[in-house]
């Protein structure tokens, strides 16, 4: 049995910036028995629903602005993942929703200010903290590939 943090849109949290869920059933069949700790780094920071957001490349890094006002958003992002990596230690992999700006792993796209897509293939910024301290994540359209 693993522990692995999964996104919380992933077992059906409406916790998406409408509101909604991205429930996958299939994953969450192929996940039974291991222990499942949920986060929204979002919905803990902005609520649900709110403003999209998009990860763009700026002269202090990625970061997450605002696809209304075009304020940055990073930092509440960035202390909850920090705060909950740092409290959950013990974590096996990391499943994160593909293409998410905070938790994709190796699909979220990235813009330039300008909004030009510069990558499909980045990690968001809840990613980026789970990577920079070795835990294994994956994104969950990748889930097949769970071990
Ligand atoms: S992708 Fe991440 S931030 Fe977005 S709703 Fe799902 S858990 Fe929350």
């Amino acid at each position: 049995m693993k522990t692995i943090a999964i996104s919380a849109c992933l077992l059906g949290e409406k916790c998406r910036y409408d509101a909604s869920d991205n429930k996958q059933e299939t994953l969450i069949t192929k996940l039974k028995g291991h222990t499942l700790i949920p986060f929204c780094p979002e919905d803990f920071a902005f609520g649900a629903p709110r403003p999209t957001m998009d990860l763009i490349q700026t002269s202090t890094g990625d970061r997450a602005l605002s696809n209304t006002m075009g304020e940055d958003l990073s930092s509440p992002v960035i202390d909850y993942a920090k705060n909950f990596f740092d409290t959950h230690p013990n974590i096996d992999l990391v499943i994160g929703k593909d293409r998410s700006p905070s938790c994709g792993v190796c699909s979220a796209r990235l813009y330039d200010v300008k909004k030009t897509l510069l990558s499909s293939s980045e990690a968001g910024l809840m990613m980026k903290e789970a990577i920079k301290r070795n835990i294994r994540c994956i994104d969950a359209e990748d889930y097949e590939d769970i071990k």
